[in-house]
Formats: structure tokens, sequence, C-alpha cells
């Protein structure tokens, strides 16, 4: 079985994209540690380098394993295809890079990843491209600052580090006006959780380093298209709409249809930018996805027991937890993701920097490390690590002030995870 959409996301996550294998039955999707692959003859290789066949030429564009993971992860998103690459941010470039030119730019929401501030507003400042932050709970701001040079809306379903619910229907309404697609980062929610394409997205990315491979194992990035942006509608996108040089003047869109965005992040985006996902790394993350939504569910039940004993906690300020009643984010969460709201959210600790620093050393179950999607549980004090390039503004803006710590919630048993914060408290307040 290959699974198709027909079945429940539980079958997919274990079947979807695999079958046993052809050559020796194998059960389990083999690791295709291999670099090339013969061709059956001097047609059939020129039938591949013109994209008149698709199958397997060199890694560095294709793999059999790193496939499986591809068709994976577009079933259980309702995509029409994804191309994996080697990181989270490696998928961010990819996905900008068929819509982008010189002087174009990209309208993000100022709660992102912090990673992603610093990609955006520095690092793709080099490719003549720029971004442009608004609020994302600000619509009037979002279509204020959508302008003809614009070619992409970027924002995640449940930004991190704050937990913070972005409302796609609303965005993407509006990206629909402008004839822009929007690319939602769905790291921190999951297709378990949320499935921006129902929402109105084009294009999804991931950092399947997150909580697809769930144990912080290896790094990996995904694109995902929904197959339904249509790239002709404008002159905008040339690289999908236009002959490509490259390819004997083949025009993306016309030939590939719905899959003209993935044909193309593998013929030329892989091709010529070589952020690959290796088979190993594929593999581990094939693994992990098998129980993502078990998972996913014990990560929601033990975010909502923390966040709600934090909440009560006398040395606590306040918790951003969308999960919980107070959270102004808890009907869109209801919308956006309705099995919960993640397991991700900050915590704004009395005693401000010094105390998120004691904090983040007393714990013992926790790690202080910048990863999230774990199953061990993780706190990482923004501030002073992944959030440390940014102005004191931008800090506050991404959710991520110096008397904030975000905490990734495990799946080990919720009580533990309280004790450990109740001492580690009592130690970072005394
Ligand atoms: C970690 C992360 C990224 C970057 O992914 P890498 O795999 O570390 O490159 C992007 N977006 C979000 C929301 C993340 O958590």
């Amino acid at each position: 079985m290959t699974g198709t959409p027909t079945h429940g996301f539980d079958t997919l996550q274990i079947h979807a994209g695999a079958r046993p294998d052809p050559a020796t039955g194998a059960r389990q999707t083999p690791i295709y540690q291999t670099t090339a692959y013969v061709f059956r003859d001097a047609d059939h290789a020129a039938a591949l380098f013109n994209l008149q066949e698709v199958g397997y030429i060199y890694s560095r564009l294709t793999n059999p394993t790193v496939a499986v993971l591809q068709e994976r992860i577009a079933t259980l998103e309702g995509g029409a295809g994804a191309v994996c690459c080697s990181s989270g941010h490696a998928a961010q470039i990819m996905a900008l890079f068929p819509l982008m030119s010189p002087g174009m730019n990209v309208v993000a929401s100022t709660r992102a990843y912090g990673g992603t501030i610093t990609q955006f507003s520095q690092t793709i400042k080099r490719f003549g491209w720029s971004a442009k932050f608004v609020d994302f709970d600000d619509e009037a701001a979002v279509a204020a600052a959508i302008d003809e040079n614009t070619r992409a809306v970027f924002c995640e379903s449940i930004a991190n580090p704050g937990g913070y619910i972005t409302d796609l229907d609303a965005i993407s309404a509006i990206t629909d006006a402008a004839q822009v697609p929007l690319i939602v980062d769905n790291t921190t929610a999951t297709p378990y959780l949320c499935q921006p394409f129902k929402h109105g997205a084009a294009l999804v990315v991931h950092s399947t380093t997150k909580y697809l491979t769930g144990n912080g194992t290896v790094t990996g990035g995904c694109v995902v298209d929904s197959g339904n942006f249509d790239w002709s509608a404008t002159d905008k996108f040339p690289s999908l709409s236009q002959p490509e040089p490259a390819y004997h003047g083949l025009k993306f869109h016309e030939t590939f249809g719905p899959l003209a965005f993935t044909f193309h992040g593998i013929a030329i985006g892989l091709r010529d930018l070589g952020m690959t996902l290796n088979p190993q790394a594929a593999h581990y993350t094939l693994m992990g996805i098998e129980t993502l939504s078990l998972r996913m569910e014990r990560h929601v039940e033990n975010a909502r027991k923390v966040a709600a004993w934090l909440e009560t906690d006398p040395r606590v300020e306040a918790v951003t937890y969308a999960g919980l009643p107070s959270s102004p984010y808890q009907k869109r969460a209801e919308r956006i993701c309705p099995k919960g709201a993640g397991g991700l959210f900050t915590v704004a600790v009395k005693g401000g920097y010094d105390s998120c620093v004691k904090l983040v050393e007393n714990l013992n179950i926790f790690s202080h490390v910048a990863n999230l999607g774990d199953a061990r549980s993780l706190i990482l004090h923004p501030a002073s690590t992944t959030h440390r390039q940014l102005t004191p503004e931008q800090q506050e803006a991404a959710g991520a002030a110096a008397n904030v710590v975000r905490i990734s919630i495990g799946i080990e048993d919720a009580n533990d995870l309280i004790a450990d914060l109740d001492q580690a408290l009592a130690a970072a307040t005394a």
C-alpha cells in the first residue's frame, strides 16, 4: 500500500509514499546509500536530463529514500508535491528562490523563529531580496505592506517562540486578493495539528529537524506545494511561467501543472543550490513520522498541564500557551489547529534576565538547548541565545524579551516536568 489520501492520518504517517522494496521485498524503506543510478541506455539518460521522463540520475537531485519522505510529507499536508532539503533554513531559501529576483520583497511576520528573522533581514539582502516585517495580527498592516514588488508572504502557523497562532484564513484572503503566494512555516504545528493548505496557504515549509523527526537526531527541511497557486495568472513569476533557458525553453507551469513548483525545486533548486537532504537523514525522519500523531497528542496533553500549572504559580508573570483558556489566541487555535495548540510556549519569569538564566541552569530533566520538538523537554532563554542578534525591540516583537524563556514540552511524565520546574523556579527566584 502506498497510502491514499482517503486513509486516516495515522495510516498515512506510516504508509504514504512507501511500498515493499521491489528488489528485495524489504518491508522497511531501505536507505539507498548511492550517489548515482545506472542509465538503461543513452536515450534513457537523455530523456531524464531533458525532464521528459522522471527517474533517478544523481542524489543531489533525487534519491529513492528521500523520495519516500517527500511523498509522505506531501500526503500528510494534503499537497501536490514536496522537495526535501538539508535544513529548515535551506527550505526557506528553496521556497523563495523560484519566486524572488533582485529588487523583490517578501512580507514576513515579526513573530517568527529568530533565525528566520536574521535570514530575512540580513542574509537575503545579498541576493538583492528584502523582507518587510509586520505584525500579522494587524491584517490592514499586512495588506498595506504588499506592494508591486512583493512575491511572497511568510508566517508561521504556530509562531516560535511565543506559540501565537496566525489567522491563516484572514492572511490568505489578503494574499489571494494580491495574487501572491502565502508561505506557511508549519514546523511547530506539524500537519497533525494544522494543515495550512486548508486555510489558503500556497506553500508550506518545514524544519523536519523538529517534531517530524521528533528526537533531535538530524537536521532537514521540506518545501510542500499545494499545487493550487496559478503561477501564470500574472507576469510576477517568470521562473515558473516563462521559458527556462537551462531546459531548452521548457515552461515549468505549462509542462508540470500543479507539480511545477516541485519540479522546479528539484531541477533548478537542488541542482544549482545543492541543499540536498541525505538518505540517512531521510531515514531518521521517516522513522519519526511513523509516530507523529501519538507524540503530538502527548506533547499537547503535557503542554496543557504544565502551562496551566505555571500560569497559577506566583513566581511566574505570564504564560503564552494558546491552549490555555486565558489566552487571547485560544478561539483562533480551535479553528487553525483543532487538535491542539502544540507543545511550545514562553514563560515570563519574575526577576527578569537573571532569573531566567538561573532557571535554565537549575533544571534537571529539561535540557538547555537551541532546539525544539524533541521527545525530551527543552528550554531556552532566547534573549541570550537564538534572539541575541536582534535589537530589544525586535526581541519584544518576536515574543522573546529578556524576561522570557521558551519551553518545548516533551513526552515525558507531566508530573516529573512540573516537579522539575518547581525546584528550578525556587532556585531562580530565591
Ligand atoms: C528550527 C526552525 C527553523 C530552522 O530550521 P533548521 O532545520 O534549524 O534550519 C525554521 N523555522 C522554525 C519555526 C524553526 O523552529
